[in-house]
């Protein structure tokens, strides 16, 4: 089984739907702990790639990557945008002149995509950041106990929820909530949820 470029689009444009729907929620979280913008970031990021890719249909799975780095990085001020940016940048060259994609060429675009973000911003797991969400995420895409893409990704989004609500009684470390020091303990990651989402929407669409 294969993940076809047709659906890649399509997970992207249903991602920029869940984040407008979550909007509202994904920018309460960020209030309680930072500056109250994520959901207003990953929306205007996400439907500046909706339009892009609508405006220039990408050839391959690799330029629509392309595609998603450089509008977020162009339209997203937060820390989010360059960190999701870089995530989408370095996940596209695994994917260069490929028309589709088996599960292990998306486990191996994971992991550079989240070495990205792991260069870019300097968190590790624990600093109550995204990365609490994509790291149990990737890792259970390298387990490899699933070889059935659709079983995979599901797995994948659970581990990322279940690493979303450990950020909950975490101190952060890095990005705006640090901050705050010890009151950011007791308040959800928003960008462990955004990243969530994502995964979760991946599940729904691929494979
Ligand atoms: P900003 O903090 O600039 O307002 P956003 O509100 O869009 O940007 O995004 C905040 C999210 O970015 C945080 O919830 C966190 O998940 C993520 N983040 C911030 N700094 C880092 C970092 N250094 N590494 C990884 N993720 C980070
Ligand atoms: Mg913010």
């Amino acid at each position: 089984m294969m993940i076809t470029l047709q659906q890649v689009v399509d997970w992207l444009k249903k991602l920029a739907a869940i984040y407008t729907e979550q909007k509202d929620f994904l920018s309460k979280l960020d209030s309680d702990i930072g500056d109250g913008d994520h959901g207003v970031n990953v929306t205007r990021g996400f439907d500046a790639v909706v339009s892009a890719l609508e405006a220039t249909p990408p050839a391959d799975i690799g330029a629509a990557f392309k595609s998603v780095s450089m509008s977020l990085i162009k339209t997203v001020g937060g820390a989010s945008g360059p960190l999701y940016g870089t995530f989408f940048l370095r996940a596209s060259v695994i994917f260069v002149g490929k028309q589709e994609i088996d599960l292990d060429s998306w486990t191996a675009a994971l992991e550079k995509g989240v070495q990205g973000i792991e260069q870019l911003g300097k968190a590790q797991k624990g600093d109550k950041t995204m990365l609490d969400a994509w790291l149990p995420a990737l890792a259970s895409l390298k387990e490899k106990g699933e070889n059935d893409i659709k079983e995979a990704l599901k797995a994948a989004a659970h581990a990322a929820e279940e690493g979303m609500k450990a950020t909950i009684p975490l101190q952060a470390r890095k990005g705006r909530a640090s901050y705050l020091g010890e009151r950011s303990i007791g308040h959800q990651d928003p960008g462990a949820t955004s990243t969530f989402l994502l995964l979760q929407a991946a599940s729904m669409i691929l494979g």
